[in-house]
């Protein structure tokens, strides 16, 4: 379904230049939650950059349900970032003099087939808050107003930079566990960057990168492979 083909990155020239990716090749399939572990600096924001068509790769590509990314125009790469792909960032982004509702609502931009927005406040347990502004709620909330920005549109594929680094551990929990729920419930595709171990039980697919190469893929059947989540 995502298909990562050979992609190489570097970043800098001369003295500076940095090879942060040395040809990585994976195949996620339809409705997994994948997350990518790897040392600080291993290429693993950059890669989800390249996934998202926020950054683009030196060479080989990026392939969604068959279809290069690379081959789309500027223009059906910007339609296609803003009604099939969700990201979720360590900081919640949200816009200041807009309620909770209206964040949420703003990710429904341009998507033909958006979830109803009172569903998702209510899935979130954000819904008596939705009249609330950004600053009237606490961190795991206002990450929680960012996952239902990112899931409003319904997203094929939704992904996820260190999502809870920002939030203490128990609140961490609670937003991986809430994006396991939101992938159940409407099945997309979970790429994650974290380095919380609460994954270990949510996560259907592990990718390890070190030196800009992929370690480790393998698939998370018993949902206890907690050695491979130390690193
Ligand atoms: P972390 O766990 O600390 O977030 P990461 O695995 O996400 O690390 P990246 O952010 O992808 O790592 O960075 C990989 C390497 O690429 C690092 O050496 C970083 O300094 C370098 N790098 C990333 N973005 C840029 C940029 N825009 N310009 C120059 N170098 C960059
Ligand atoms: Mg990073």
């Amino acid at each position: 379904f995502l298909t990562v083909k050979e992609i190489r990155k570097h970043f800098g020239e001369g003295d500076s230049r940095v090879e942060v990716l040395n040809g990585i090749d994976a195949e996620i399939e339809k409705g997994e939650i994948c997350v990518l572990l790897g040392p600080s600096g291993s290429g693993k924001s950059t890669l989800l950059n390249i996934i998202g068509g926020i950054d683009s790769a030196d060479s080989g590509y990026i392939a969604i349900n068959g279809e290069k990314t690379a081959d789309m125009n500027e223009k059906r790469l910007t339609l296609y970032r803003r009604k099939h792909l969700g990201y979720i960032f360590q900081q919640y982004n949200l816009i200041p003099n807009l309620n909770i509702k209206e964040n949420v609502e703003i990710g429904a931009y341009l998507s033909d087939n958006p979830l109803d927005t009172d569903e998702i406040l209510k899935t979130l347990g954000l819904y008596e808050h939705r009249h609330k502004l950004p600053n009237q709620l606490s961190g795991g909330q206002q990450q929680r107003t960012a996952i239902g920005r990112a899931i409003i549109k319904n997203p094929d594929i939704l992904l996820c930079d260190e999502p809870t680094g920002a939030l203490d551990y128990k609140t961490s929990k609670d937003i991986l566990k809430l994006i396991s729920d939101v992938n159940k419930k409407f099945g997309n595709t979970v790429v994650m960057v974290t380095h919380n171990d609460a994954i270990k039980n949510m996560a259907d697919r592990v990718i390890k990168l070190r030196d800009g190469m992929i370690r480790k893929n393998y698939l998370n059947e018993n949902k206890i492979a907690a050695e491979d989540l130390d690193w």
